[in-house]
């Protein structure tokens, strides 16, 4: 059975600015189940970052609503119930880590919850072991690489058991290997049945997901999983979006296989 954890019903948000308006979400409409993997792809400006801001009432909206675990974002009741269900995670790991020392830092959500120190203890224990950084709990977080500093601020998401979390181009600022631990872990945390958005440019990181949304203008173009989404290279670059690289040598190379990923590539050559 699936339930549905997020539900957008024209959503419409509008920044006022100097000279005038700006439409950053253009009446949108979807829903996310409990434990779905979505990616949101989609070009600069194309509203990305604010709909991420309406998952935990950063932002209200303008018009229409958007429910999260049932909650309506827009009555103020409601904020710290949704900030308790919803994680975010940011471009710039630097902006997010409080503390001095690594647990500390995790810790630092729970402490402000007036958790119970053994409680404190046992879920941060759990939860370095979930980013697999217990090695460094004692580290100052400014001796790690970005990479680790990311799983940190994820690491401070799982202590607090967050059913949902946001990754807003989370390895945007990060190194190859960096990039992929993140990943890892956030594959992790979708295994044990948390609802994951991972906003990103990286489309081999968004061929992982479940589902694609594709964003343009402040609106969902497109809506499916990877293979749908990849399936018409043409349109993902009309939109100024790359495609993964196995997908774009597949269609270079014009194989009859609908290629995804390193692997699909690397079996459809062995077959030819
Ligand atoms: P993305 O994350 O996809 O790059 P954003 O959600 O950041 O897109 O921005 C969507 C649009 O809203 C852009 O045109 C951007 O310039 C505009 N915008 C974003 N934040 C603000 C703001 N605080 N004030 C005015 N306009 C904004
Ligand atoms: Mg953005």
């Amino acid at each position: 059975m699936t339930m549905e954890i997020i539900k957008a019903e024209n959503l419409k948000h509008v920044y006022k600015t100097a000279n005038g308006e700006k439409i950053a979400l253009d009446d949108i409409n979807f829903s996310i189940d409990d434990g779905e993997f979505i990616a949101i792809i989609g070009t600069n400006g194309s509203g990305k970052s604010t709909l991420a801001k309406h998952f935990n009432a950063l932002l209200k909206p303008t018009a229409g609503k958007i429910f999260v675990n049932g909650l309506d974002t827009e009555d103020d009741e409601n904020l710290w119930a949704i900030r308790e269900n919803v994680g975010m995670v940011f471009q710039n790991p630097d902006n997010e880590i409080v503390a001095a020392i690594v647990e500390d830092d995790i810790a630092f959500g729970l402490e402000n919850l007036g958790i119970e120190p053994a409680e404190i203890r046992r879920r941060v224990d759990l939860a370095l072991d979930t980013v697999n950084m217990t090695d460094y709990k004692n580290f100052s977080p400014s001796k790690l690489s970005g990479g680790q500093k990311q799983r940190i601020a994820i690491a401070g998401a799982v202590a607090m058991r967050t059913k949902i979390i946001v990754f807003d181009e989370p390895t945007a600022m990060l190194d190859p290997q960096g990039r992929r631990e993140v990943l890892n872990t956030i594959q992790k945390l979708h295994a044990q049945g948390l609802t994951i958005i991972l906003i990103t440019h990286f489309m081999e990181e968004a061929a992982t997901a479940d589902k694609i949304f594709v964003m343009e203008g402040g609106k969902i173009l497109k809506i499916g999983t990877p293979r749908e989404i990849f399936s018409d290279v043409k349109e993902i670059k009309r939109l100024g979006l790359d495609v993964p690289v196995a997908v774009e040598l597949a269609a270079r190379l014009k194989l009859p296989q609908k290629i995804l990923n390193a692997k699909e590539f690397i079996a459809a050559i062995k077959n030819l």
